[in-house]
C-alpha cells in the first residue's frame, strides 16, 4: 500500500499531471494481464521489448475502471479517457524506480540485498523459513528480480513489516546502479558467480564488479571465500573495508570456517567454527548448491546475532522450495495447478494469476490455507486475501485451516470453510469439483500434497514435462528478431508440435501473439472451446468441416479453386458475407496453394462475391534453413511478391503479407513483410541460433525393474540383446507405442540415469524399453531422462536418421503432458 496521491507521485517522478490529481493510489500495475481493477490502482505504461504498455490504458479505462495512468509523453490520447488522471513523464520505467527508491526511503528497517549467478531465489525463501518466528519479512514475490520486479518488489514495503529480503538479477552492465538505491540494502549476501548472462560482459570481473554496486552501502557482505574471483575482487573493492566482510568457507582465512563436510545418505553435515565457537549442522540435502545456499543463511543468522544451538535447530526443518507451478492433469476434467508449498501474499498472487491464465475452464477454484506469519492481523490478512481474490475473478473459495474458517465472514465470493485437511478430504466425495481449474495453495503443514494426490489422474510414469517458462523465453527472442509492427502467427498445429494443445495456446494469447495455426478444423474447434480467442487459421481445412468453421469463426487456408468455390456455396447458405479467408500461392514448394499462372481466374471468382474477405496472402518456404538452397528461397520470395502485388492490386485492398517460417525468420529478414509463421523455434529447435532458445521438453521415465544378468543371457525380443559379462539391466515403461523409435535400441541411444549415459540393450518392445546399466547406481523408482538437457532431441534425432520435427511430433498422446512454469 503505497498510499500516495497524485500530486506527491507526480512530484516524486518529476511528472505533469492532467485531470484529478487528488486521488489516492495504493497498488501498482505495470502488466495488464494481471487481473486488478479499480480505483486505488495506478498502471505504469512501460513501452518494453515485448509489448508497449500504453497500447492498454484504454481498455483498462474502460473495462477494469482503473483511473490512474503514469505514461510517456504523446504516447495516448488522453481525451479518451475523459475521467483519469495521467502523470506524463519521459521515461515511464524511470519514473517507476523514482516511486520506489521514494516508498523504500519511508522505512527504517533492515534490508537484505541478494544478487549472484544462482541460488538468489533459495537463499531468499530459506532466510523467510529461518527467521520468521523473529521478523515479519517482507520480500520478493518468487524471482521477482528485474529492473521492474525490483520496484514492484520493494513497492510492497510497509510498516507491518521489520525486515525486507529482496533479490536483484542483472543481464548487462548498468543496471545494478539503477536497482542499488531501490533496494538500499544493510546487508548484502553474493551468492556466487557463474555463466548466465555471459554475453553481455566481456569477461567474469567486470560482471561481478557490476554485481557489486549492489553492496556499495551495505554494513556488512557475506560471501563464500571459496569463490576466488568474488573474492579478489571484494577485497580490493575500496568501498567496503575488510571489517565489512563477513566471509565463510574452508579458505582458512575465512571468518566463518567449514572444517569438515561429510555428505550423508539424505544430508549434509558440516563442521564449522566462529570465533571461538564450534558448532555442527546438518542441512538436509546433499547437493553442493543446497550446501552452498544453506551456509549462506548460517552466516546471515550469525551476523544477526543467532545462538548456535538456534541455527543448528532450524537448520534441520529446511524445506525445498518449489521454484514452479505446476499444472496437472485433474479427474473429473479439472486442471490442478499444484503450488502446496508455501502460502503468503506475493505467492498467492502469482499463482492466481496463473489460475485465471487457464481460460480451457469457466469456473476458477481456489483452495487456500491459512497464511502462516504474514505480518498483518488476521482480519487484515483475510480481508485482502478477499479482496485479491474477488478482483481477479475468483469463482470459488475452499479455505482450510481454523484461522482462514474464523474469518469466513471476509469473503464475499461463494465460499466454503473446512478447519482440517482431514475434514475436507471426508467430504470430497460430496463435493463433486467438475470442469473447473483449481490452485491448490497452501503452507506446508497442512499437507495439501495430499488433496493434490487425490484430485490428479493418475497415468503412466513415463510424462512429457514442458517448461512454459521456455516457450515465452523463444517467443521473445523471435520477437527480438522482427521489425516492429510485424505480426507473429503461432503454429500449434500438430498438437503444439506434440507439446499440448490449450495449454500452449493460452500461454501465446496471454503473450499476446497475433494469429494461431493449425492444421484441422478439429484442432482449431478444441481451441476455442478451450477459450482461445484469438484469431485462428486452419491450414488443411476439409470440405466437410466448413460449416464447423464458421460456427467457431476458425479461418480457413484456401489453397485451390474447389475448395475456394465449396467455401463460397456454404457461406452462401448460411448467409454470411465478408469472411476472413487465407490465399496460400505456391512459389514453388510445390505442395498446397495457387501457381502464379491461376491468379486472374482466382481474382475473378473472389471478385464476382461479397461473401469472403482476402484476410491474409501468403506462401511456404521449402528450403528457408539450408543455405544451398538460398538462391531458390529468394527466387520463391520474389515469385511470391510479385503475385501478391498482382492480386492486392486486383483486389483494391492489401491483405496481410506473409512468408517466413522458423528459418525464414532467421535467415532472411528482408522478408518479414507484414507477419511471419513461427513454429518451430518456439519448441527450442533452431536452424541458426540453438544457443539462442530453451529446450523446452524433457521425456521422463522412470526406473520398474533391476535385474543382474550372466554372460550367455538374452535381452528382449528375438533375443537381440546378448550379455557377454556381468550386466546390469534396467527397465523402463517406455515403448514404441509412446513414440520412442525401434530404430533407437540395440545400443543406438543412450539416456540418463543417475547422471550416466546408459545404451539401450536388446529391442525396444511396444511397452517398455531396457537399458544397459552396469556400472550405475541404481534402484527401482530412479528417474530416467529419455530426452531434454542431455541427451538431447537432437541426439535421439540423429540416432534415428531423421529430423527434430518428427522426434517431437510423435511423443505418443499417451504419454501425458506435465507443464510448468517457475
Ligand atoms: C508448419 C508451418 C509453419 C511453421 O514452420 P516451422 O519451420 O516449424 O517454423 C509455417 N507455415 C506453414 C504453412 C506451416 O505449415
Amino acid at each position: 500500500m503505497i498510499n500516495l496521491s497524485v500530486t506527491k507521485i507526480a512530484e516524486i517522478v518529476q511528472g505533469e499531471v492532467i485531470g484529478d490529481s487528488n486521488r489516492i493510489v495504493n497498488n501498482v500495475l505495470t502488466d495488464s494481464r494481471i487481473p486488478v481493477s479499480g480505483s486505488r490502482v495506478i498502471f505504469v505504461a512501460i513501452n518494453g521489448q515485448n509489448h508497449n504498455g500504453h497500447e492498454f490504458v484504454y481498455e483498462l479505462y474502460e473495462y477494469r475502471d482503473i483511473n490512474v495512468f503514469l505514461v510517456e509523453k504523446d504516447e495516448v490520447n488522453y481525451s479518451l479517457c475523459p475521467e483519469a488522471s495521467f502523470v506524463i513523464v519521459d521515461d515511464t520505467l524511470q519514473a517507476l524506480q523514482k516511486l520506489a527508491v521514494y516508498h523504500r526511503n519511508r522505512f527504517a528497517y533492515p534490508i537484505i540485498g541478494i544478487t549472484g549467478s544462482n541460488g538468489k531465489t533459495i537463499v531468499k525463501e530459506w532466510l523467510n523459513q529461518l527467521l520468521s518466528d523473529e521478523y515479519q519479512i517482507v520480500r520478493s514475490p518468487r524471482s521477482y528480480n528485474s529492473q521492474v520486479g525490483v520496484p514492484l518488489s520493494v513497492l510492497q514495503m510497509d510498516d507491518h513489516f521489520d525486515l525486507g529480503i529482496f533479490e536483484a538479477g542483472i543481464s548487462k552492465p548498468g543496471e545494478m546502479v539503477k536497482l542499488q538505491p531501490i533496494i538500499d540494502p544493510s546487508i548484502g549476501i553474493f551468492t556466487n558467480i557463474g555463466m548466465p548472462h555471459q554475453e553481455n560482459f566481456d569477461d567474469i570481473d567486470e560482471k561481478v564488479n557490476e554485481k557489486l554496486k549492489l553492496f556499495r552501502e551495505v554494513n556488512t557482505l557475506i560471501y563464500c571465500k571459496d569463490h576466488a574471483v568474488i573474492d579478489t575482487i571484494a577485497r580490493e573493492n575500496t568501498l567496503l573495508a575488510d571489517n565489512q566482510l563477513l566471509t565463510w568457507g574452508q579458505n582458512p582465512e575465512a571468518n566463518i570456517k567449514v572444517r569438515s563436510i561429510k555428505r550423508l545418505e539424505s544430508k549434509t553435515e558440516v563442521h564449522v567454527q566462529y570465533k571461538q565457537q564450534e558448532f555442527n549442522l546438518t542441512i538436509p540435502f546433499i547437493d553442493g548448491a543446497s550446501y552452498e545456499n544453506a551456509m549462506h543463511c548460517v552466516a546471515t543468522m550469525l551476523l544477526l546475532g543467532y545462538k548456535a544451538s538456534d541455527i543448528e535447530e532450524r537448520l534441520k526443518r529446511l524445506q525445498p522450495v518449489a521454484m514452479r507451478l505446476e499444472l496437472l492433469e485433474g479427474i473429473n476434467g479439472c486442471s490442478l495447478i499444484n503450488d502446496s508449498y508455501n502460502s503468503d501474499l506475493g505467492s498467492l498472487a502469482i499463482a492466481v494469476d496463473f489460475l485465471m491464465q487457464q481460460k480451457q475452464h469457466d469456473k476458477h477454484v481456489v483452495i487456500l490455507s491459512d497464511i502462516l506469519e504474514s505480518g498483518y492481523a488476521p482480519e487484515q490478512l483475510y480481508s485482502k486475501v478477499a479482496q485479491m481474490l474477488e478482483d481477479k475473478g475468483v469463482d470459488l473459495l475452499i479455505g482450510i485451516g481454523p484461522e482462514i474458517s474464523r474469518y469466513d465472514y471476509a469473503f464475499d465470493i461463494d465460499a466454503d470453510f473446512y478447519t482440517s485437511t482431514h475434514e475436507f478430504l471426508a467430504d470430497l466425495k460430496r463435493r463433486e469439483l467438475r470442469d473447473s481449474a483449481i490452485l491448490i495453495k497452501g503452507s506446508r503443514k497442512f499437507h495439501f500434497e495430499q488433496i493434490c494426490s487425490t484430485l490428479e489422474r493418475k497415468v503412466h510414469r513415463t510424462i512429457l514435462e514442458i517448461n512454459l517458462n521456455a516457450i515465452s523465453h523463444n517467443l521473445n527472442h523471435y520477437r527480438s528478431l522482427l521489425n516492429p509492427d510485424v505480426m507473429i502467427m503461432a503454429m500449434v498445429k500438430a498438437f503444439s508440435y506434440g507439446s499440448g494443445s490449450f495449454e500452449i495456446a493460452n500461454l501465446l494469447q496471454y503473450h499476446r501473439v497475433d494469429y494461431l495455426g493449425v492444421a484441422y478444423t478439429d484442432e482449431g474447434v478444441a481451441l476455442r472451446e478451450a477459450g482461445i480467442t484469438l484469431p485462428i487459421i486452419v491450414l488443411n481445412p476439409s470440405f466437410g468441416t466448413y460449416e464447423v468453421m464458421i460456427e467457431f469463426n476458425l479461418e480457413p487456408e484456401i489453397y485451390n479453386f474447389a475448395g475456394l468455390r465449396e467455401f463460397i456455396s456454404v457461406l452462401n447458405r448460411v448467409g454470411v458475407s465478408s469472411y476472413g479467408i487465407h490465399l496460400k500461392i505456391d512459389s514453388g514448394m510445390h505442395r498446397l496453394g495457387f501457381l502464379p499462372v491461376q491468379v486472374d481466374e482466382l481474382l475473378d471468382i473472389i471478385k464476382s462475391t461479397n461473401s469472403v474477405r482476402v484476410e491474409s496472402i501468403f506462401s511456404h518456404l521449402a528450403a528457408s534453413d539450408e543455405p544451398q538452397h538460398d538462391e531458390f528461397t529468394k527466387q520463391q520470395i520474389e515469385i511470391f511478391s510479385s503475385v501478391y502485388d498482382k492480386l492486392s492490386e486486383g483486389l483494391g485492398y492489401k491483405p496481410v503479407k506473409h512468408i517466413l517460417n522458423t528459418g525464414g525468420i532467421e535467415r532472411f529478414p528482408e522478408a518479414q513483410f507484414d507477419m511471419v509463421r513461427l513454429g518451430i523455434g518456439l519448441y527450442g529447435i533452431s536452424p541458426t541460433q540453438q544457443d539462442k532458445l530453451m529446450p523446452i521438453s524433457t521425456l521422463r521415465s522412470k526406473v520398474i525393474q533391476v535385474k543382474y544378468v550372466q554372460p550367455g543371457e538374452t535381452i528382449g525380443y528375438s533375443r537381440r540383446g546378448v550379455v557377454e559379462k556381468p550386466t546390469t539391466v534396467v527397465t523402463i515403461p517406455v515403448g514404441y507405442a509412446d513414440g520412442l523409435s525401434r530404430l533407437l535400441g540395440n545400443g543406438n541411444y543412450r539416456m540418463m540415469l543417475n547422471g550416466k549415459l546408459v545404451p539401450t540393450i536388446g529391442n525396444i518392445s511396444m511397452d517398455t524399453t531396457m537399458l544397459d546399466a552396469t556400472g550405475v547406481d541404481v534402484k527401482e523408482g530412479d528417474e530416467v531422462i529419455v530426452f531434454g538437457n542431455e541427451p538431447t532431441i537432437a541426439d535421439m534425432a540423429k540416432a534415428m536418421g531423421t529430423i527434430q520435427y518428427e522426434v517431437l511430433t510423435s511423443i505418443s498422446q499417451r504419454v501425458k503432458r506435465v507443464y510448468f512454469q517457475e
